[in-house]
Formats: C-alpha cells, sequence, structure tokens
C-alpha cells in the first residue's frame, strides 16, 4: 500500500485525513507545527501524540521531501539549489536576498510544456507535474538549508512562484502549496508575500481567483497580439484581450494590490518608443505595477539585452505616463540562477505537448 505523503495536504485535507483515521481535530495543528515549525520529519519524534498514534502514522503515512544537492552561492548573494525528485529528474530553487526581504523562487513542473522563445527552460522539455509534496518542499528544504527558525526569525520572507514550469497548468497540486505557503501553521506568509507568475492561462485565472488571493504577476513580454505570439506562442490561444479581461477580473476587489506585468527586454524586439507607448494603451486601467526584467543569456539564445540606455528610456516612458515601473536587478547570473536560466536535469522529455493542445488545469 502507498503511503500518504502528508506533505501533498494542506490543512484541510490533513483534517479529513485525521477524522478518517477517527482522530481528533487538533491532531491537525500538532503534525502542522511539528513539520513546518519544528522541522520534524519523523513520527517517533512527535512527542504530544500517544505511542499508538505514531506506530499508526508511520504505518499508513511518510513526510518525504525531495533532496537538495549541490548548493551554489552566487557573488551576489543568490543561492541556487538542484533538487532531485523520485524518478532523478532535478529541478532548480533560488534564494534572493535583499536587504529588506529574502525570496524564494520555486519550481511548479519539471521542465514546461510552454515554448516561450526567450527562455532556457524551454529547451528543456516538459517531463511531468510537481507534487504538492515537491512544491512545499522546496520550501521547507530552503527555509532549513537557510537556517530554519521558528515563525518570524525567518530569512524567506516572499515566496515566488517563478521557477520551473507553469503554475496554472499544475492547478491542482499548486493551490495546496499556496495554502501551505500561508497558512499559520506552515509558513504563515501574507497574500501579498506569495506571488504565482503565469503566461497567461486565462480559464485558469479566473479559476484562481475563486480559490485563492495571492498576488498575481503574469508574464506579458510584448504589447500586442502579433509580437506576444512569437515571444509567448501560449498567446495564439489566449490573446491579449482575453488575458487583460482575465487580470482585471483577478484584481478586482483586492486593491491596493496590482497586478504585476514581467516584460523581458529584448533588443531590437520589443524595446522601442512605440512598444512603450502600445504598452500603456493595453494596461489602460488596470492596477499595474511593471517589471522590465533585462534579457539573460543562455546556451543557444537567438537574444540580446537591451541596452541600459534603452531598458531606461522605455521605463521612463511608462513613469512619465504614471506606470510604477522598476527595472529587475539580474540576481545570480554567475551561478545560471537569474530568471529564465532555470534549466534542472530533466530526464525523458518526450512528454512535451504543443501548448495549444493543453487543457486548462
Ligand atoms: N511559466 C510562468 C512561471 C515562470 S516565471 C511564467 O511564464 O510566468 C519566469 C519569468 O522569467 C517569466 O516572466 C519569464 O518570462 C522570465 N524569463 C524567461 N526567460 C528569461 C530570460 N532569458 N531572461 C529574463 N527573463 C526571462
Amino acid at each position: 500500500m502507498n503511503k500518504v505523503n502528508l506533505l501533498d495536504l494542506d490543512r484541510t485535507a490533513l483534517q479529513a485525513f485525521f477524522l478518517d483515521l477517527g482522530e481528533k481535530r487538533f491532531r491537525t495543528e500538532q503534525v502542522m507545527k511539528w513539520i513546518y515549525h519544528e522541522g520534524v520529519t519523523d513520527f517517533a519524534a512527535m512527542t504530544n501524540l500517544s505511542k499508538p498514534l505514531r506506530a499508526r502514522l508511520d504505518q499508513l503515512a511518510e513526510i518525504r521531501l525531495p533532496q537538495l544537492l549541490q548548493p551554489r552561492l552566487s557573488s551576489d548573494g543568490t543561492r541556487k539549489w538542484l533538487v532531485q525528485l523520485a524518478g532523478g529528474n532535478c529541478i532548480e530553487t533560488v534564494f534572493i536576498p535583499e536587504e529588506d526581504r529574502g525570496t524564494l523562487c520555486v519550481s511548479s513542473q519539471i521542465g514546461c510544456i510552454l515554448d516561450c522563445t526567450f527562455c532556457a527552460t524551454a529547451q528543456q522539455g516538459f517531463n511531468r507535474n510537481l507534487s504538492t509534496a515537491e512544491i512545499i518542499g522546496q520550501v521547507w528544504l530552503a527555509h532549513h538549508a537557510l537556517g530554519g527558525g521558528r515563525a518570524g526569525s525567518r530569512e524567506i520572507s516572499n515566496i515566488v512562484l517563478m521557477g520551473m514550469g507553469e503554475p496554472l497548468y499544475n492547478f491542482r497540486n499548486v493551490v495546496p502549496a499556496l495554502n501551505l505557503m500561508q497558512d499559520d501553521l506552515a509558513f504563515g506568509l501574507s497574500k501579498r508575500r506569495v506571488t504565482l507568475s503565469t503566461s497567461g492561462v486565462v480559464p485558469t485565472i479566473y479559476k484562481l481567483r475563486e480559490v485563492s488571493d495571492v498576488s498575481l504577476a503574469v508574464s506579458l513580454h510584448a504589447p500586442n497580439d502579433a509580437l506576444r505570439n512569437q515571444l509567448v506562442p501560449l498567446n495564439r490561444r489566449y490573446p491579449l484581450s482575453e488575458l487583460m479581461a482575465a487580470c482585471s477580473a483577478y484584481i478586482k476587489g483586492l486593491q491596493p494590490r496590482r497586478i504585476t506585468w514581467e516584460y523581458v527586454m529584448l533588443d531590437g524586439v520589443n524595446d522601442s518608443d512605440a512598444h512603450a507607448r502600445e504598452l500603456i494603451t493595453l494596461l489602460g486601467d488596470i492596477p499595474s505595477k511593471v517589471n522590465l526584467i533585462p534579457f539573460n543569456p543562455f546556451p543557444q539564445a537567438r537574444y540580446r539585452r537591451s541596452p541600459p540606455d534603452v531598458i531606461d528610456r522605455f521605463r521612463q516612458i511608462l513613469t512619465a505616463h504614471g506606470l510604477t515601473t522598476v527595472t529587475r536587478k539580474t540576481r545570480g547570473e554567475d551561478i545560471e540562477a537569474a530568471c529564465g536560466q532555470l534549466a534542472g536535469q530533466v530526464q525523458d522529455r518526450s512528454r512535451r505537448h504543443r501548448p495549444v493542445r493543453m487543457s486548462a488545469a
């Protein structure tokens, strides 16, 4: 019989698990505190559970984490871990320390099915979705590798689902992981500090809003359909008009928060004054924050980074119009940990599909 990995269960699911066993509700609280606050993965060490319950849990359940391999440290303090999963594949998790916060960038799939032409993960093809345990396990492992500590004294203040994969194509496993990131009995981060980034899986943006109110980042990269079709092929399925409508609906009622638009700066491709003006029109009155990401190169990349003065000019056009715009500092480039450089080690890439054939969740 397969054991239940308790890291796959958010609070509601764990409650159901204990009720099924005929146990009281408060077991959920006890066990979650052991796992997420005390970092205990061995039932025998959960001393406030009765011995028979510990033995029963040992039979039925487990707390199984992926394995952290090869930590790499960038000269700027960014850390990248290769994380080995059951089956031999590896994904990557990145920690970016800044003065006032520490951001953990988490992967949601092994590889990616989207074929964005400027992204290294796309070259890897797609293998499979991560389980909830593998997603929240990245947070658990990084938290402990960074010295752990109880709630409040932690290094990880923000989590972004901006690693490998398209989180909205792994909705079923991502949502419980988002819940655990926010749950006081687990990592206790506020909704403002948990951000999901998507290339724009329109129906699933609506679905997400029904169950969650985490911050939303959208990989836009182009202000019109013709160009976005080339850069982000998913746009052929969900064009900008539909994407904008979904994002407006998502942010409704969540103000003062805003949608974060990610815009990779590609030399001579999407970085002209006209593109900036088109972007202003496109965003209209959606509460917005624009993140300009200088393109990060990788082997076989067919683009170059826009020069700093071009990026600056683009930013100024948006800012002059009242759009909050920041140029994202490139971090961890020397260890291939920057945006779009994550590759992991994907075996069996044969399951790549064209995005147009994918179902929404
Ligand atoms: N699939 C999701 C999650 C990945 S987030 C999404 O697309 O949003 C990773 C971010 O890095 C995305 O905004 C992506 O477009 C951006 N990115 C990809 N390749 C890049 C590169 N080479 N340079 C800079 N940013 C890149």
